[in-house]
This record gives C-alpha cells, sequence and structure tokens, in this order.
C-alpha cells in the first residue's frame, strides 16, 4: 500500500509544487514578509509534522488502520517534495518562536506553561490550543495564518491521496495518444522575433490590433477583429493548451488565486488562453434575462450608456452569435444527477422556483475528450481561427504585458497608445501544453516591446486596471468600485450515495431572490479534499468529511454586492495589485439571510446534517473547548442562529469570489468612469478596454455569457475602424 502510494505521490509532484503550493503560497505572502527568519532543516520537519497532525488525524487514527498509512505517506510525500522550496519555509517560519505573536491572542500563557516558545516542542494538545487561539485571535494577521496553513495542509494532504480513501476516481489528464491525435496543426507563425531590438512584430507589416488577454471577451474580439485579413495578435500571460488534454477545471496552475488585502475572500481567474472559460463550470446566465437586463436598464437612466446602447434587440441579437459560435446548450431534466437534484427537491419543497442551467459544455458522450466535458473559448473561437490557412491571427502564451507604451504628448492632449512591454516566460513542457506556437524560441524572461495600430486591453477585471496602473494612466476611477459576488458553499451529508462527480455536475440553479434580494443559490462540486477545508473543525472531523465525500452534496450561495468606492484594487510599493475588500452591513445581512435559507433547503432535500464553512460562534449552545468545534447542524431552525450569528469575520468564514468585475467602469465622463462609452479609455488615443472590468455595477448574475456578448457587440463597433 505505502509503495502504491508513494508513487502516487511521485505523479503527483508536479501538481504539489506547481499548482497547489503556489496557490496557497500567494495568499500567505503578506503574512510572510512579517516572518523573515526561517527554520533549519530539522526544526522545519518536526514543524511539519506537528502542523501536519494538527490538521490531518495521524495521531487519533488506530495504529493498525490503513488509513493512517495513508497519511503518513502523504505527510512523506509532502516533506520529500516541498522541504527544500523556500516558499514552505517561509510558510513554517512563524512556528519556530510563537513568543513573536505577543500577549494578543493568549498563546504567551501556552507558551509559559509549557515553557517552550517553539511549535514542534508543545505536546499535542498545546498546539491545538496554539491553533485554535490563532484562529479566534482578534487580530488579522494570526487568524491569516492559522487559516492559510489550514488550507494548505489540508488541499495538499488529502489531495495526495482523497482517491484512495474514497475510491473516487478523479481523471485529470487525457492518455498520449489522445494528444497526439489533437495536437495543435498550426500554420507557420506571421511572428519574427529581433533580439537586438527586443521587439516581437509582424514578418512584414504592421500589426493592426493587439488584444491583451484571451478569456470570453479577448477570444471574441480576436476572432471578428482578424476578418478581413487584418492582423491581430492575441496575448495571455497564461499557457496555451491542446483543448481536452487536461481536466482545467481541477488545475489550479490555470487560475490566478489570490485574496482581498485582509484575506476575507479567496478571489480566483483564469490564467490561460482562453482565460476564465478555459477553467469555469460553464453555467450560462443569458444577458436576455430580468437580472441582467435590470442591470443595463439601470446603467441606463444613470447615464452610464448611452441612450440606443445595449438596447435588449441588440444584445438579443449578439447573444444568438455567441450561444451559436460557443456551442451553449439546454439541459433536460434527466441530467439532473443526485448532487442537483437535492437543491431542485429541496428548493421546490421551500415554495421556489430551480430551475436548470443553459451550460457550456459537450453533451454527455459527446465530448472528444475521454476526461471533460468542457468547451471554452479556445477550442470554439481561436483555434478555428489559429488553424485557417488564411489567418491573420496569431496568439503569444505565456506573456504578461506589464505597461501600455504611449508617445510623447502635449499637456492636456490625449496620449496615444503605440506598443506594450511584454515579459514572456518560461513555458511548460508538461503533456498538453504548447509551449511556443510560434517557434521564437525566446530565453525566458526576456523583456520586449510590440508595437500596433490599437491596443485593447481583454485582460479582465483583474489584469487590465492592473495594467492601467502600471501604465501611469492619471485617473483615479482605475480599479474603483470593484465587484466580486462573494460566494459561501453548503454541504449537507445524506444516508444515499450522492457522488457528486458524476455525470453532468451542474445543472440546476434557484434565482427566484436575484432580483428582489441579489442572491442565487448554484448546485456545486469539488474534491474531496475540499470536503474537508470546507467544515472547519478538528483533524478527525476534516477525516470524517473527506471519507463521507461519496454521501455529500453541496451547492453554494452567490451573492450580487453592492459597489463601495472604498472597495478597490491599487498598486503596492512593489507595483503589485492588492485588492482593497470589505463586505457593506447590508450586503452581510443578505449574505447570512441567504446562507440561512441554503440551510433550510438542504435539509428539505433530505440531509441529515448540514455544514456551515466557518469557526465562528454559531450555535449558541456551543461547548467552549480548546478544539474547534465544526458547525454541524442537525435540525433546520438551526438555520436561524446561522442567520443571526453569522459575521463574516475575515480568515473565519470561508468566501470565495470567481466573478470580478467593475474595475474599469464604463461612463460619461473621466470623473466617473474610466473608458467612455465607445469603449476607449479617457485621456488616451488607440487603447480600448473591452472585458468584465467595463460593467458599472455588478451585471446582475454570473457573467460569462453577459461579457461574450458585450465584446461581440464592441468587435462589431471596433471592427468598422482602421
Ligand atoms: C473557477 C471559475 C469558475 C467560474 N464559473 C463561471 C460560471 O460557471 N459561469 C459564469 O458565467 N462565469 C463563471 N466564472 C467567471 C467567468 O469565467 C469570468 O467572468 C470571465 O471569464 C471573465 O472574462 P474576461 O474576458 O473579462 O476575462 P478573463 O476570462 O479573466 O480573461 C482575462 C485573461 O487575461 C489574461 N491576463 C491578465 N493579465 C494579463 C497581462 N498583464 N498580460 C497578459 N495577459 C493577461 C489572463 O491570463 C486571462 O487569460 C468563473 C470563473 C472562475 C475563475
Amino acid at each position: 500500500m505505502i509503495c502504491q502510494l508513494r508513487a502516487t505521490l511521485v505523479g503527483a509532484s508536479r501538481e504539489l509544487r506547481h499548482q497547489i503550493l503556489p496557490c496557497f503560497l500567494l495568499l500567505l505572502s503578506t503574512v510572510s514578509a512579517v516572518c523573515a527568519q526561517t527554520q533549519p532543516d530539522d526544526l522545519r520537519r518536526r514543524t511539519h509534522e506537528a502542523l501536519f497532525a494538527s490538521f490531518l488525524p495521524v495521531e487519533e487514527l488506530g495504529p493498525d488502520k490503513q488509513d493512517k498509512a495513508l497519511l503518513i505517506a502523504a505527510r512523506e510525500g509532502m516533506w520529500q517534495k516541498l522541504h527544500d522550496d523556500p516558499r514552505v519555509a517561509q510558510l513554517l517560519a512563524p512556528f519556530s518562536d510563537l513568543r513573536a505573536f505577543g500577549p494578543a491572542c493568549g498563546i504567551d500563557k501556552i507558551v509559559n506553561q509549557a515553557r517552550a516558545p517553539i511549535f514542534a516542542q508543545l505536546s499535542h494538545d498545546q498546539q491545538l490550543q496554539v491553533l485554535t487561539k490563532l484562529t479566534t485571535c482578534d487580530q488579522e494577521f494570526p487568524r491569516r495564518l492559522a487559516a492559510t496553513v489550514r488550507n494548505f495542509y489540508l488541499v495538499t494532504g488529502y489531495g495526495a491521496v482523497q482517491e484512495q480513501l474514497t475510491g473516487v476516481n478523479i481523471p485529470k489528464e487525457a492518455p498520449a495518444q489522445y494528444l497526439k491525435e489533437h495536437a495543435l496543426r498550426l500554420p507557420p507563425s506571421l511572428l519574427r522575433y529581433d533580439d537586438k531590438k527586443q521587439e516581437i512584430g509582424l514578418q512584414d507589416g504592421v500589426l493592426d490590433t493587439i488584444v491583451i488577454g484571451s478569456g470570453p471577451a479577448g477570444s471574441v474580439l480576436a476572432h471578428e477583429l482578424r476578418r478581413g485579413g487584418k492582423h491581430v495578435l492575441l496575448i495571455d500571460k497564461g499557457p496555451l493548451i491542446i483543448p481536452g488534454s487536461i481536466e482545467t477545471r481541477l488545475t489550479e496552475a490555470l487560475v490566478d488565486t489570490r485574496t482581498s488585502a485582509d484575506g476575507a475572500i479567496r478571489i480566483r481567474n483564469g490564467m490561460a488562453v482562453g482565460g476564465g472559460s478555459l477553467v469555469n463550470v460553464d453555467l450560462c446566465f443569458a444577458p436576455t434575462s430580468d437580472a441582467v437586463r435590470t442591470k443595463i436598464e439601470a446603467w441606463r437612466r444613470d447615464r452610464r450608456i448611452a441612450k440606443d446602447q445595449f438596447t435588449q434587440s441588440q444584445v438579443a441579437t449578439a447573444y444568438a452569435w455567441v450561444r451559436k459560435s460557443i456551442g451553449t446548450r439546454e439541459l433536460s431534466e434527466s441530467e439532473i444527477n443526485a448532487n442537483n437534484r437535492v437543491l431542485w427537491e429541496g428548493a421546490k419543497l421551500a415554495g421556489m422556483h430551480p430551475k436548470l442551467y443553459s451550460l457550456n459544455t459537450f453533451a454527455p458522450g459527446t465530448s472528444p475528450s475521454p476526461i471533460t466535458d468542457k468547451r471554452s473559448a479556445l477550442d470554439q473561437l481561436l483555434v478555428e481561427a489559429l488553424q485557417d490557412k488564411e489567418n491573420s491571427l496569431s496568439v503569444l502564451p505565456n506573456a504578461e504585458v506589464r505597461r501600455v507604451l504611449f508617445a510623447e504628448a502635449k499637456s492636456g492632449e490625449p496620449r496615444e497608445a503605440y506598443g506594450v512591454e511584454v515579459v514572456v516566460h518560461a513555458a511548460s513542457n508538461d503533456p498538453g501544453m504548447v509551449p511556443d506556437p510560434n517557434g521564437l524560441r525566446m530565453p525566458a524572461d526576456t523583456k520586449i516591446v510590440i508595437r500596433a495600430k490599437r491596443i485593447v486591453l481583454a485582460a479582465g477585471a483583474l489584469g487590465s486596471p492592473t495594467i492601467l496602473l502600471r501604465s501611469g494612466v492619471e485617473n483615479n476611477q482605475i480599479g474603483r468600485g470593484v465587484i466580486l459576488h462573494p460566494s459561501i458553499p453548503i454541504m449537507g451529508l445524506f444516508d444515499h450515495t450522492i457522488d457528486a462527480l458524476k455525470g453532468t455536475q451542474a445543472s440546476v440553479f434557484v434565482d427566484d431572490k436575484l432580483v428582489s434580494d441579489g442572491y442565487a443559490l448554484e448546485a456545486m462540486s469539488a474534491e474531496p479534499s475540499y470536503a474537508a477545508v470546507m467544515s472547519p473543525g478538528s483533524a478527525l472531523h476534516g477525516f470524517e468529511m473527506v471519507k463521507a465525500f461519496p454521501n455529500l452534496a453541496g451547492f453554494g450561495v452567490m451573492l450580487i454586492d453592492t459597489v463601495s468606492e472604498s472597495n478597490r484594487l491599487r498598486l503596492d510599493a512593489q507595483g503589485q495589485v492588492e485588492i482593497e475588500y470589505v463586505l457593506s452591513a447590508d450586503d452581510k445581512n443578505r449574505l447570512a439571510k441567504a446562507t440561512a435559507e441554503a440551510v433550510r433547503i438542504m435539509f428539505l432535500g433530505g440531509a441529515k446534517e448540514v455544514y456551515v464553512p466557518t469557526t465562528e460562534t454559531i450555535l449558541d449552545d456551543e461547548a467552549k473547548t480548546n478544539q474547534l468545534n465544526a458547525v454541524v447542524l442537525t435540525k433546520p431552525e438551526q438555520a436561524n442562529l446561522v442567520e443571526k450569528n453569522l459575521q463574516f469575520i475575515p480568515n473565519r468564514t470561508l468566501l470565495s469570489s470567481a466573478h470580478m468585475q467593475a474595475t474599469d467602469k464604463m461612463g460619461s465622463s473621466a470623473q466617473n468612469s474610466v473608458v467612455g462609452q465607445d469603449f476607449h479609455v479617457w485621456g488616451t488615443t488607440a487603447l480600448y478596454v473591452v472585458d468584465g472590468s467595463i460593467f458599472p455595477t455588478s451585471i446582475g448574475a454570473n457573467p460569462m455569457q453577459s461579457i461574450y456578448t458585450i465584446a461581440k457587440i464592441a468587435a462589431d463597433e471596433l471592427g468598422k475602424d482602421k
């Protein structure tokens, strides 16, 4: 068994190093900056073992258990793969001298009692007490540290052994034969790299348009603006992959994961050719729906958009093109799996009206890939355009645009964009990746310039404002009023098999309160390791959650948050973007109410126990112990306590966001917006933004289909110029 597991861990090593660890260490970067000191190897190992045992129950499981052997092998595998990673050293450093936390969280008392300041020297019980104090501390830094370390151990530790622990098969990579048969066959590149000038350009002539970012917006723009032989270069900082070669929805390396500045919300954005459409869950909310139409009409009333802009008929025509091009499909009730059935039945019993999604996926049994039903802008728009022999579109992956370059301008005159400064990063050679589609053979981390007649930013609500800020565009609206759609997952335990990863994983949503109260309930699924993350409690409880995975159902509550001027993106002293975001009191109230409703629906759907992802004190009669108690609800009436007591304390309640928007708002002047109604950036010429960042508020629902649609409308407009 151990030998088999070691083989699994060796196989998993790429994932541990390149996917899971960077994600958590990104979250930790602020935390670690406080802890410059690192530990010697032996102490670090003992700290690793002590932390591992605090989150995964190696101590509590009996000596003869097979599962215990699996956990020990996971612990050893983690150490082998990660012990010399400096970021792991940073992660563990704060545990080398607990006195650094001072008296604030009460850790000093434990240290004094034990007469030992080092975490690894404490008894197991004292270690758990320390972690509980950090988690429940009034100060932000200790809470954030505890949450980060916990997530790191649970995701990495259980991630390596979750299939053996649960018997659930999670295929992530297509066989070599598929890669061979589906390799991209691209015509000769139109690009050349001039290493003396450090420039990339066309072999012949000047680029008409550079599109930065290849998500739903950038892909539509690139696909449409190349019409008539116009030369378009699409740049993305993420990799290019062979569609269907990996399960991109489970590949963390294709996602930019970070948190809001206080660590409260885990924020995810796609980072690959295809952008969010390559990694997302494909849930489609039509831009013609009431929820979206209401928002667009409000923008018109506020004069953010012109009278005749984004009219219902214009949106409907563009959306028809999107549905056809992307392959949006309707579902039938026969596709509802047991997990989605819980939301379907529970919502009906609550007097609500559950609906079936439209999805941008292949229908069951029709996907060319043996491991995924995913469709994306990459396979639906870009591959076809790139493989076209008459093609005038080029794509440059792994290339991060640092800033837009402007010609000199007289004071008070608009600045004309003439190109971009790009850093081309090392490309991965992992199976399924297309590292150098243009055969340019550039050394890693080369900084280059690329010139074009027009620059369109489509780098998403995170990327586009970051580029504008780095480019020195003067407008204090950039990044202001960011929208996140904070979401909270709810899980329920059933007395029958649910098997959430079987069949069509998402088919049901409930939007009864989307327009009136600004929230929706949406079915979701995740890997077994996340069952432990989403029900914080003792190590044994986390283990039981992972083991119970086949009987767990889940859905999420998504909030349509309100614009607040103080929620904003800004650059820190090192030029890195920070997302300052605090949920308003009203948004918190609405989210608490929605969470309580989700709990009631989960019980109505048949759950025996319901779990809320928080370490806050929710149940009034909760026992005060040294260990964290998971919030395990056993009766529907307890939903009232959720509504009353849930405060959304940063790093105590798990919130996530995958719908960032509204960071370069469209409007009528530079005083209230970043782009005008023609998508151009105020104070510049030849520079545009077209993506989810231009929405003046939330779009009112999951944004992908609306972004595709607005991009089609913008492409039709921009296609008339130049
Ligand atoms: C995990 C996940 C699940 C989601 N599920 C759904 C769903 O089910 N339904 C739905 O409607 N929406 C969903 N979304 C949201 C949806 O995918 C996004 O709203 C949408 O992709 C945004 O489109 P965009 O074109 O504005 O930008 P993005 O898709 O974010 O694309 C921007 C691209 O720009 C690139 N980029 C950024 N900065 C730079 C730079 N400096 N240089 C070069 N390239 C850069 C990025 O790598 C990225 O590929 C999900 C998102 C995520 C992350």
